[in-house]
């Protein structure tokens, strides 16, 4: 820092100056919402608390559509059926952004043991896997965990199936996922480094179902490719206890999976415009797309019907507020956050008007605390919507939130955010699998996640000053 030499009374009005400054940091400067707003919120809470409209939408969703995975018939037909809901719920403005990616396809999947006691196992492929050359024949090797296989030498397995037995943990806040997951995303690699001619992994998921969950799963460029699938977890038991005999146990394995060409799908992006500020934005939204399995109630069906729904309520105000609340429904999620970084590309350049986001995207159980990324200084406004959204049962969380997978990429960019947390007991029991359908829906839990976003949304249109985002912050959280 450079000296200064000031007179004294110069120096004076730096000590005030200062004290000003301080008074900004700490947050006192910060205007707040003022009550007739605040209980205007509280209305279109309890209103969204007794609609039954994000129910229609899912049922409308997993109905007329249903699987929609990115780049099939589903992904095209979720598009048009976005667009003219958007257009039937009122919405000001309803724009599609084009959002390119590779194309996964399915193909058939078999696979059996074939000695020492030959029985048929349910498995599924991983997204993103390649085929096997006809029905693969090889004996198993048996691994507790990811680590415990990269531990191993490299080139030690001769072409044997790699069987990872590692079993996720159940959570609220499903932090068991994390712990489990990257024996699917990066098991095949590793396998591949060892010799391995294919990768059989448990289920991510919780359930007792004969169901596998598929889930997207990567390749490295230096490395073979080698396919991969998950079985369902009573699957894996039968394959463990298999094991554990002691006797050499052969799987025949046979993937018809492949990647095939570009498609273009959307961003598919609804607003109620502002009255005021409308250049401004509250992003709320959740992704279409879905893996082929189930009809994508949970993942994430519920996601986009819950922030439609709150919208839509918002928008049926007598006056608009005053930022545009905007809800998008992104391209490709499962498959890479596609769409989330063809929507950061495209408005790049107003990211700094995106004043904060909140994606719903950990099915429709019940939200019970709430976790913004906010300025010090805006965190009395934080506390404000807090004291709205508590009637349902949601308390204050930290100012580390993640926003949502689909706003990683806004986040980076600068932009505020905001997590509404779901109860996720039971989401990983049906994630990813063909048990993921309407059913699992309870239609109150889904009204309780439509009053918190409407009130989310609502009050952040309407308050005074903002919330951080500001551009240029790349990586600068991550
Ligand atoms: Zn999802």
């Amino acid at each position: 820092m450079r000296r200064l030499v000031l007179p004294r009374i110069a120096s004076a009005a730096l000590i005030i100056a200062a004290l000003l400054l301080t008074a900004v940091g700490t947050g006192s400067a910060q205007p707040l919402l003022d009550d007739a707003t605040l209980s205007q919120a509280a209305s279109l809470r309890d209103e969204a608390r007794s609609s039954e409209l994000a129910y229609e939408i899912l049922e409308s969703l997993t109905t007329e559509v249903g699987p929609r995975m990115a780049g099939s018939s589903g992904d095209e037909r979720a598009v048009a059926w976005a667009q003219a809901k958007f257009e039937q719920l009122g919405f000001d403005r309803v724009t599609l952004e084009p959002v390119t990616f590779p194309a996964w396809r399915r193909g058939r999947e078999t696979a059996r043991v074939v000695a020492p006691f030959p029985q048929p196992l349910v498995v599924t492929a991983l997204g993103g896997s390649i085929a096997t050359d006809g029905e693969l024949h090889a004996p198993v090797a048996h691994f507790a965990t990811l680590d415990e296989l990269a531990a191993i030498p490299d080139g030690s397995l001769d072409g044997q199936i790699v069987f990872i037995s590692n079993r996720m943990k159940r959570f609220r806040d499903g932090a068991g996922y994390g712990q489990a997951v990257a024996a699917r995303s990066s098991g095949a690699v590793t396998a591949a480094k060892k010799g391995a001619s294919a990768i059989l992994i448990r289920s991510i998921g919780t359930d007792q179902d004969r169901l596998p969950h598929t889930g997207l799963m990567s390749y490295a460029l230096d490395v073979r490719r080698i396919p991969a699938a998950a079985l369902s977890n009573p699957d894996a038991d039968l394959l463990a206890n298999m094991v554990k005999r002691g006797r050499p146990v052969e799987v025949a394995l046979e993937l018809g999976s492949y990647w095939e060409g570009d498609y273009t799908s959307y961003n598919v992006i609804g607003d109620i415009v502002g009255s005021t500020q409308p250049e401004e934005y509250v992003l709320i939204g959740g992704h279409l797309d879905s893996w082929d399995l189930g009809t994508g109630a949970i993942d994430d069906g519920a996601g986009c019907a819950i922030t439609m729904a709150a919208g839509a309520l918002i928008g049926r105000l007598d006056a608009a507020p005053r930022r545009t609340i905007r809800v998008v429904l992104y391209a490709n999620e499962e498959q890479g956050l596609h769409g989330a970084r063809a929507y950061r590309q495209a408005h790049a350049t107003e990211m700094d008007r995106h004043i904060i986001g909140a994606e719903s995207d950990f099915g429709a159980g019940p939200i019970y605390r709430f976790s913004s990324r906010v300025k010090p200084s805006a965190l009395g406004l934080i506390d404000q919507l807090t004291q709205v959204l508590s009637p349902l049962g949601v308390v204050r969380g930290d100012n580390n939130a993640s926003g949502g997978p689909d706003l990683i990429p806004m986040r980076q960019a600068g932009m505020a955010v905001a997590t509404l947390h779901q109860d996720g007991t039971d989401y990983f029991d049906y994630h990813h699998t063909a048990n993921d359908t309407l059913d699992k829906v309870n239609p109150e839990h889904l009204a309780q996640n439509v009053a918190a976003y409407t009130v989310f949304a609502f009050l952040s249109a309407m308050a005074p000053g903002d919330f951080g985002t500001r551009l240029g912050l790349e990586n600068a959280d991550d």
